[in-house]
């Protein structure tokens, strides 16, 4: 085998931050931003089998089924530009995920290397989540926090931004019940095998990587 692979899991509710400090991370450490919502997306808009299944569960804020969300990850970590590793984002967000990704993480020889955990309150959480724009290469901006340069216009290549479906009010409230109901174990899981590190996701975004970058080095 090669050197060895890092990798590290985002962990923390929808709107924490795990989109925007993942890509910010994978660039400075050379890895590859793996989120499973962005590939969900990508089929959703393609049009694809795994597309049409995954969006009956994401439009109501539900969680895609273990087996086809390991599927697609264990795709997705099996191409070349994964060799030295990966930002995870999204995943895992069941034990059930969490256990597979061990296993399959050990089948490579290789193992979860750190967890952030990025935490905010809830009421900060809804005023993110509202406001976020998304362009269709994944790059998450928002209206007040970190706008575009131009209002509804992609900074880097000036297609339209747009609003989640997922981002309304109604969904977003069950989308954080699901993160407690489903995701938040892991925040244990990962403390017991001491790989947990807590940053406060409440800071500005900058600060934010700042946080992390020491907690990586
Ligand atoms: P997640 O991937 O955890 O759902 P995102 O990275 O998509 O979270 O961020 C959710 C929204 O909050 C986006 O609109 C993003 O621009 C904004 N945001 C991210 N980090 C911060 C921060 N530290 N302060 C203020 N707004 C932020
Ligand atoms: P957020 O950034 O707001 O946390 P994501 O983009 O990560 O949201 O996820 C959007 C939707 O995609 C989820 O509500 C869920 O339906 C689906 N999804 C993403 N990742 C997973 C996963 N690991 N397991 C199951 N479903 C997932």
């Amino acid at each position: 085998m090669n050197e060895k692979a890092t990798y590290i899991v985002m962990l923390g509710p929808p709107g924490a931050g795990k989109g925007t400090q993942a890509k910010i991370l994978a660039e400075k450490l050379g890895l590859v931003h793996i989120s499973t919502g962005d590939l969900f997306r990508e089929n959703l808009s393609q049009e694809t089998e795994l597309g049409k299944l995954a969006s009956s569960y994401m439009a109501k804020g539900e969680l895609v089924p273990d087996d086809v969300t390991i599927a697609m990850v264990k795709e997705r970590l099996s191409r070349p530009d994964c060799a030295k590793g990966a930002v995870m984002d999204g995943f895992p967000r069941t034990p059930a995920q969490a256990e597979a990704f061990e296993a399959l993480l050990a089948e490579i020889g290789g193992k979860v290397d750190l967890v952030p955990f990025i935490s905010v309150p809830n009421d900060v959480l809804v005023e993110r989540l509202s406001g976020r724009w998304m362009s269709h290469a994944g790059r998450v901006y928002h209206a007040l926090y970190n706008p575009p340069k131009v209002k509804w216009v992609d900074d880097v290549d000036g297609s339209p931004l747009y609003q989640r479906d997922d981002d309304k009010p109604e969904t977003v409230l069950h989308r954080i019940n699901v993160y407690y109901d489903q995701t938040s174990p892991l925040i244990d899981f990962y403390r017991q095998a001491g790989k947990l590190v807590e940053i406060d996701g409440t800071q500005e975004i900058e600060q934010v990587t700042e946080d992390l970058l020491k907690a990586v080095a």
